[in-house]
């Protein structure tokens, strides 16, 4: 049997590390990746929690709003955005569920170089960017990392903890159905379910509370799909301003079509372009993302460029369909 990554020596002396770097009663600016999905912000309030018990101080911060959807997590009403934060001074910088320092946003250009960094995440294409880096690209969702670390450390679970480290897992897994979804996934779900945590609650927070206009976006994006390359491949594409409402997993309904191996969502935001990618089986698109200056998982990737849109568009075609034929 492998070992439970919390019974290695690495991860022991990483969970100490941790608790040296960012306990005792430190003053810890705690931030996550912009666009933030449900995993993101549950890693960021479970890690002000974790703080918490600690003894120090966790200021949340956050580039964007919170997203709709994930406001009922327990501590978002706490959270700050960038543009609102005054402080310079903090002890140390914790950023969660982030593959890279430019994904954090303008935050990157307001903290000082001396400040000490760490670094918790499950990204494949990770960048150690952290004096300290917790990276563990094996782990369903960044929640389930920073579960390791409250079991290591003997930290308690109170009910909000349970619900979001649940909510973080729940999120990254699409509801228990991609493949990262293990039997680890369900017995930490298990737990966090004997802890408090309601996962009906908690899918009809994710998946049943859309506002009508954020079905409408769907249905705009929906009747823009294209089939090509055979049915494998299947492309949406929606005009989108900055004021109007997002529906964060609107390419996963390019992969809800049988046969389909590759989706692209394509969001025109005045000049830019943001692409999300989705994949199945043996399909990385992490790598089609990363050829155009993004990244993410191999299931779920994506990045913004500047540029003609037809163009654009058959470029990633192109991308995706030599990645479909590898
Ligand atoms: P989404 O398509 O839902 O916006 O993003 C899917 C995944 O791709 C997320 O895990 C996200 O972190 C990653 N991702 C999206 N856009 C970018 C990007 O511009 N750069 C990088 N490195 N990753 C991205
Ligand atoms: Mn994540």
């Amino acid at each position: 049997m492998v070992p439970e990554r919390t019974d290695t020596d690495e991860f022991k002396a990483q969970a100490a590390e941790f608790a040296a770097k960012l306990g005792d009663q430190k003053r810890v600016l705690v931030t996550t990746h912009i666009s933030p999905d449900g995993d993101a912000v549950a890693s960021m309030l479970s890690a002000s929690e974790i703080l918490r018990q600690l003894d120090s101080d966790a200021i949340c911060c956050l580039p964007d709003r919170v997203p709709r959807r994930y406001d009922f997590l327990p501590g978002a009403d706490r959270i700050i955005e960038t543009a609102d934060l005054n402080d310079k001074d903090w002890d140390r910088i914790l950023v969660v569920d982030s593959g890279n320092l430019s994904r954090i946003g303008d935050l990157a250009n307001r903290i000082s170089p001396e400040t000490p960094l760490v670094n918790v995440d499950h990204h494949i294409d990770n960048e150690r960017f952290g004096e300290l880096n917790v990276v563990y690209p094996e782990a369903a969702s960044t929640t389930e990392i920073l579960f390791d670390l409250i079991q290591t450390l003997h930290l308690s679970i109170p009910d909000n903890l349970a619900t979001l480290i649940y909510a973080g897992l729940f999120t990254d897994t699409g509801g228990f159905r991609f493949p990262n979804t293990t039997e680890r996934t369900f017995s930490i779900a298990a737990r966090m379910v004997r802890h408090g945590a309601n996962p009906n609650d908690i899918a009809e927070a994710v998946y049943a509370s859309n506002s009508p206009t954020s079905m409408r976006l769907l249905g705009k994006a929906l009747s823009s799909l294209e089939l090509t390359e055979n049915g494998c491949l299947a492309t949406m594409t929606v005009e989108q301003d900055n004021s109007a409402e997002e529906m964060e997993d609107l390419a996963d309904y390019g992969l809800a079509i049988k046969g389909v191996r590759a989706a692209a969502l394509f969001r025109l935001e005045g000049e830019s372009v943001r692409v999300s990618l989705r994949g199945r089986g043996t399909v990385d698109v992490s790598r089609v993302a990363r050829r155009f200056g993004g990244g993410g998982h191999t299931k779920a990737a994506g990045f913004t460029i500047k540029g003609d849109y037809d163009k654009l568009r058959s470029q990633v075609i192109a991308a995706l369909n030599e990645e479909i034929g590898r």
